[in-house]
């Protein structure tokens, strides 16, 4: 009998770092890797490419129904616009609902034939994947946190203003923690890692402690 697949839910807010250590974690125990905020952000996009306002919950939901996974790949997901009308759009119930699927049959089915997979957002511990093996909840001030995402995006070569990244955090943060439906919120049984003192390293070695545990209890109940 082969190992158990194993699921590992990355939930905190905009730009805790979930994403540089849920790659890591994929790669390093051959897990398959879904950013879920990306699929809040191809409807968040869409929305607005069809000139409609992302508070518009039964254009969303509709949009969000008639999502296919190629969406994911297209370009401008990753700007601040996109990622306020995902945080608006991912208020809405029917929108919610509608990829509520997709993201459950990929943890349970990961692709590529791997050996699990790893979901990063904000609801996977709480909602998607309330049974999964191991639960992770990264925080880290919103000071901190705007001061990575401002120096991501000059990577990227786009402009950005610390002071006006530190306003659309904070109001991301805000909407995503007081909508009523799946709000953000870590999981009772969640391990709290706060990202303020501890670089993507030092997270990543306390992730990847935690998750070859799993790991190796999955392989023996596998064989056993
Ligand atoms: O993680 P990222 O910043 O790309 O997510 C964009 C937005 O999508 C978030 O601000 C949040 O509102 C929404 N989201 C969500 N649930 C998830 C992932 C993202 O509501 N599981």
């Amino acid at each position: 009998m082969s190992a158990r697949n194993i699921i590992i839910a990355v939930d905190g807010p905009a730009a805790s770092g979930k994403g540089t250590l849920s790659r890591r974690l994929a790669t390093q125990y051959n897990l398959a890797y879904l950013d879920t905020g990306l699929i809040y952000r191809a409807v968040g996009r869409a929305v607005l490419d069809a000139g409609t306002n992302p508070g518009d919950a039964v254009a969303a939901t509709k949009i969000a129904e008639a999502m296919q996974p190629d969406a994911l790949e297209r370009d401008g997901l990753r700007t601040e616009e996109t990622g306020a009308a995902a945080s608006e759009v991912a208020a809405v119930p029917g929108v919610r609902a509608a990829l509520l699927d997709f993201q459950r049959r990929f943890a349970a089915t990961p692709p590529g034939g791997k050996a699990g997979a790893v979901l990063d957002g904000r609801d996977i511990g709480t909602v998607i994947c309330p049974d999964a093996d191991l639960k992770l909840f990264l925080m880290a001030s919103p000071e901190v946190r705007a001061s990575r995402r401002a120096s991501e995006l000059r990577d990227r070569g786009e402009a950005a203003i610390y002071d006006a990244v530190l306003a659309s955090l904070k109001a991301r943060d805000e909407r995503d923690s007081g909508r009523s439906e799946a709000p953000l919120l870590p999981a009772d049984d969640a391990i709290r890692l706060d990202t303020d003192a501890l670089d993507a390293d030092a997270v990543f070695q306390i992730a990847s402690e935690l998750t070859a545990k799993i790991a190796e209890a999955a392989d023996e109940a596998g064989r056993s």
